[in-house]
């Protein structure tokens, strides 16, 4: 039988198409042809299941064979699953774009048990081997009994050839003549490469074999026959009695058949990856286990969540929280994304919940509308409703972990606080679900709900959250909150800055501001009952004479200067800097170099404001001296360093501001040198 014909392509020659431009990835032809050969065997097993061939014995080992024979740029992909007729590959290969998995699974669809783990939707999956080859074969053999073989082949990717087969035995081998495009696949390492991508979790038993010359490819064919004589050299036999020898040469078959045993090979996938079982039948080492195996962290995750859907959509897979390396680690997360089992990629934004992205986990989703194109998958109301299943089992787990032991949920919220803060941001129906599961970690050493510090600290400030950004630069005023028994919200990590604005807009009435933009009243010394109109007059009377003295020192026209009294006697003054302009200034440093906001920001000025404390001794001392002529000197340095001081603790200093505040320190170190001479 001979048979000839044109490839059935509806407009003109898509193949070039195909080559060039379907798939970015070239070596994706591997997983199209394994995922063909995974699905053969699924489809066999199916058909056994179901008693409809029974000719083949239940404990059958099924398998996947990718042959490499570099010397003759060949590649086979050989199984040993369901076969084909000759009329099928007619139907299934010859008709381009036709789905042969669509047809097989509406044909057998009632009769499956519902869950119908058939890979091959994309269509034109066996063509994409035209990516890496000139010339294409199939052979094969249809597991039905009493069927011919077959062959199909196919130099150019338009005309084909049919004709008898030469297999024996039931299964199909796709043969690839390599292009120079596919050289590099035949190299052992980078097919083991390709197939750990795309096929480390396929659901058939996968290996590669080298060929490298005829004498082994005959080798392979037939294993070598096993050799039985005992070896014992003539000066050991001389020595041993015979029953010593016939224990030896037991000893020697034992060890033999125990090395046979090791050197069984394994594959190199893992047929019944983890996220497949059900979460009860899975121990915490099964799951440590599998996420450093697949993500290459040593590291242990936190926790973890197992996905397991049927129904209205299935969706299955594990979710890792990993944990930081580092508190200024970049999180990258790692979401791989599998079909029935097939690697898709990594990180597909259109698909995951942006806020996974952080996450480490596999996704095996296989309803998904996988088709070349991506951006038809953002108006998918299959990934809609996906994302909302994780979102609410993210939030689930969550929760639960905060009720069961809030010890343990703490210990891991430096870990994982960042990644809910920006999950929350990116979804309001996140934050929802979650809210009163956010935690603040307090100067205190303490971590409390939002709920819990404004409820803790009402008496204190009503309403109002006091945050720092650097607890090393604002260290000053974190004592000056510790004596007076404040605590502030300890926010540093990037994700906070726009945090704090979102805690504000979802708890309208709550003020969220940074240590230093105010001072609340409970560190101020306050006098009981009405206060004097004579203390008025002279609280108004050393106001003005601070501002002027320091306005004119400092060169500053619009300083605005405060005289208080603090509680903390040491501190001499502070800057504080409104929430507000401190939000503006964050503004214009990110969004400075922008040609539109320029303008705008040219405007802003800072309002700041310097408070000197009426309780500190320097700052009497000021008082006192301000406007004397002979005291002008040490007036003016003292006024430098104060304000320095507080500009210290309230931001970095400038590279002229530090040199001018060490040699002002130098100097009045040498002053306080030639007082002690
Ligand atoms: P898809 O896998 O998306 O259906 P393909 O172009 O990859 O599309 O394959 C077309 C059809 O050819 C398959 O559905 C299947 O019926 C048949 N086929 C391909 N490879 C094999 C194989 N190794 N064994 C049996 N049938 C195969």
């Amino acid at each position: 039988m001979n048979e000839k014909g044109n490839l059935s392509i509806n407009s003109e020659n898509f193949l070039p198409i195909i080559k060039k431009w379907l798939y970015t990835d070239k070596d994706i032809f591997i997983r199209e042809l394994v995922s063909n050969a995974c699905d053969a065997v699924t489809k066999l097993k199916k058909l056994m299941i179901m008693g409809e061939a029974d000719h083949i014995p239940a404990d059958e080992a099924f398998s996947v064979h990718v042959v490499l024979n570099k010397e003759e740029k060949i590649m086979q992909i050989v199984d040993n699953g369901i076969g084909m007729t000759h009329e099928e590959i007619k139907k299934y290969i010859n008709q381009i774009a036709f789905s042969g998995a669509t047809d097989f699974l509406s044909k057998y669809e009632e009769k499956a048990d519902g869950d119908n783990e058939i890979i091959g939707h994309f269509g034109l999956g066996f063509y994409s081997a035209f990516m890496v080859a000139d010339k294409v074969e199939i052979n094969t053999l249809s597991y039905q009994e009493g069927a011919a073989a077959a062959s199909w082949s196919c130099a150019d990717g338009i005309d084909y050839e049919m004709a008898d087969g030469t297999r024996t035995e039931r299964g199909t081998t796709i043969t690839l003549h390599v292009s120079e495009d596919g050289e590099e696949f035949l190299d052992e390492n980078k097919m083991y490469e390709a197939l750990q991508k795309y096929c480390a979790f396929m659901p058939v038993p996968i290996f590669i074999d080298v060929m490298t010359n005829e004498e082994e490819k005959a080798e392979a064919a037939e294993p070598e026959k096993k050799d039985n004589t005992i070896h014992i050299s003539q000066e050991e036999a001389a020595t041993l009695t015979k029953d010593e020898i016939l224990a030896k040469a037991n000893k020697d078959s034992e060890e033999e058949k125990q090395e046979e045993e090791k050197e069984e090979p394994k594959p190199l996938n893992d047929p019944s990856p983890l996220w497949l079982k059900q979460p009860k039948d899975c121990t915490d080492e099964e799951y440590k286990e599998f996420y450093h195996k697949v993500f290459f962290d040593l590291n242990d995750p936190l926790f973890w969540i197992h996905l397991n859907m049927d129904y209205p959509f299935r969706l299955k897979g594990i979710l890792y929280f990993p944990k930081l390396v580092e508190q200024m680690d970049v999180v990258e997360g790692q979401i791989k994304l599998y079909s029935n089992q097939v690697y898709i990629a990594d990180n597909i934004k259109e698909v995951v919940p942006e806020f996974l992205l952080l996450l480490k986990g596999v996704l095996d989703c296989p309803d998904m509308p996988l088709n070349v194109s991506r951006s038809a998958l953002q108006n998918d109301g299959y990934v809609e409703k996906m994302n909302s299943y994780i979102t609410k089992k993210v939030a689930d787990k969550l929760n639960q972990l905060f009720k069961a032991d809030r010890t343990a949920y703490e210990g891991f919220w430096d870990d994982i606080g960042m990644f809910f803060k920006y999950g929350c941001m990116r979804e309001e129906k996140l934050y929802d679900k979650i809210k009163d599961a956010l935690l603040l970690k307090t100067t205190d050493g303490v971590y409390e709900t939002v709920a819990e510090y404004l409820e803790k600290n009402k008496e204190k400030h009503e309403n109002k959250i006091f945050f720092v950004t650097d607890e090393a630069q604002q260290a000053q005023y974190i004592r000056m909150f510790k004596e007076q028994g404040l605590e502030a919200a300890i926010l540093t990590s990037p994700v906070d800055k726009p945090f704090v604005s979102f805690l504000e807009y979802k708890n309208p009435g709550v003020k969220v501001q940074r240590i230093d933009a105010d001072i609340t009243d409970t560190l101020q010394e306050k006098t009981e009952g009405e206060e004097s109109e004579a203390k008025k007059q002279a609280d108004a009377f050393a106001n003005t004479k601070m501002e002027n003295l320091f306005r004119g020192v400092l060169g500053n026209e619009n300083l605005k200067v405060k005289a208080e009294n603090l509680k903390a006697q040491n501190v001499s003054a502070m800057i504080l800097l409104s929430e507000e302009s401190r939000r503006m200034m964050e503004m214009m440093e990110a969004y400075g170099d922008n040609e539109m906001y320029k303008a705008m920001f040219a405007q802003v000025k800072p309002d700041e404001t310097l408070v000197l404390n009426k309780s500190n001794k320097l700052v009497q001392f000021l008082m006192d001296a301000a406007g004397k002529e002979d005291k002008k000197e040490d007036c003016d340095m003292i006024c430098h360093q104060v304000y320095d001081l507080a500009l210290m603790s309230h931001r970095t200093l400038t590279s002229e501001e530090m040199t001018a505040f060490i040699d002002r320190s130098n100097q009045i170190l040498e002053k306080l040198a030639e007082l002690e001479k």
